[in-house]
């Protein structure tokens, strides 16, 4: 069996690390809905990142170009952090 592993993606704020209200990624408003990004497996762990999205931007997602630009900061996110689980 599989091990997974969450990653959680936010906007910085003062809210608690272990807490489930964090920043939305885009807008910075607190929310502890998430959207699951991406899966991504590595050495027998699948990692799955979620991120904190406000029901208000999720809606904006429905624009294409919104949701590039979402894509886009969420991927370069991954990349830059865990660079390591995506090569
Ligand atoms: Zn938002």
């Amino acid at each position: 069996m599989d091990n997974i592993k969450e990653i959680y993606i936010y906007s910085p704020s003062n809210m608690p690390v272990n807490g489930w209200l964090h920043a939305c990624f885009t807008c910075r408003e607190y929310t502890s809905r998430t959207l699951l990004f991406a899966n991504q497996k590595k050495d027998d762990i699948e990692y799955k990142f979620y991120v904190h999205c406000c029901p208000r931007c999720k809606r904006t997602h429905s624009k294409i170009d919104k949701y590039e630009e979402f894509t886009k900061k969420c991927n370069l996110y991954i990349y830059n952090r865990y660079f390591s689980l995506t090569s």
